[in-house]
């Protein structure tokens, strides 16, 4: 590192730094990147990848992604509500496609826009399998998951997107980094990994958004058997992040349904 990209990173440090409070977790966050840029920054890739790619419609593939999804959705407002969170997700335009591609993935980008590539769909299975993945990413979106990992990218490329950043530049850098901090493109050489703690976050907020929307939680074990016997050991893109293993995972969503079950309850939601 040279002194002037030290330079670079510091200044960018003193202008952009400002700590978020996540609502699910009560923590405050590192985050460089203001939702107001976000918002519009994520939105016009969400429409550029959309246009890039073969989205599938009126199928019943599709318009299952569109319910569960609108569920998932309806589950998170009604949660944040509850909790005294109520205009946090102002700002949110919902969207739900599913694009055709092989790759086993699924990603939901700030402000709710959600991909699901068709090569998931056999690993779902059913609504249950699609809900456990969707409050996943859905999760990922709400606690700004990404917006701390694209924080910590602005870190590693200090350069030019940290300043673009900085400047409220929406250069294509910027851009990309949003794709690349929400699972949705590998650009800057590689996925940013979510850390351990934040895929347990959207584990145990993705199970409570599930359960809430009436997707019972105890399925999420069984599409997490799929997904491990899928891979091989090689977990897809957005999994690949994860830490633990695949059975360190499973493990913990066991330890964590009846909590998602619990607090579904306090919205009338039960399962036998
Ligand atoms: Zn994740």
């Amino acid at each position: 590192m040279n002194i002037k990209f030290k330079i670079v990173t510091l200044f960018v440090l003193a202008l952009v730094v400002s700590c978020a409070k996540n609502p699910f977790t009560g923590k405050s966050t590192l985050a460089l990147v203001p939702n107001s840029e976000i918002l519009p920054s994520a939105f016009q890739q969400y429409n550029q990848f959309l246009s890039e790619n073969k989205v599938i419609n009126g199928t019943s593939d599709a318009k299952r992604v569109e319910t569960v999804g609108t569920k998932i959705k309806v589950a998170a407002e009604r949660w944040l509500n509850a909790n005294g969170n109520t205009g946090y997700l102002d700002g949110y335009a919902w969207e739900y496609k599913l694009v055709d591609s092989k790759e086993v993935n699924a990603w939901c980008m700030p402000g709710g826009k959600i991909v699901f590539y068709t090569g998931i769909m056999p690993i779902c299975k059913d609504d249950s399998g699609m809900a456990t993945v969707m409050g996943h990413e859905v999760a990922h979106a709400l606690a700004n998951h990404g917006q701390q990992r694209m924080s910590a990218g602005v870190l590693q490329q200090a350069g030019a997107a940290g300043l673009a950043v900085a400047t409220g530049n929406k250069s294509q850098e910027t851009q990309q980094l949003a794709m690349t901090a929400y699972g949705a493109t590998t650009q800057f050489g590689g996925m940013l990994p979510f850390s351990r703690s934040h895929e347990s976050e959207a584990d145990m907020i993705g199970l409570t958004l599930m359960a809430i929307a009436g997707y019972n939680p105890d399925t999420a074990v069984a599409f997490w058997e799929r997904m491990a016997a899928q891979s091989g050991g090689q977990s897809p893109p957005e999994f690949m992040s994860t830490h633990p293993s695949n059975a360190t995972r499973i493990a913990k969503i066991k330890e964590l349904i009846p909590q998602a079950k619990a607090e579904a309850a306090k919205f009338g939601v039960t399962f036998k």
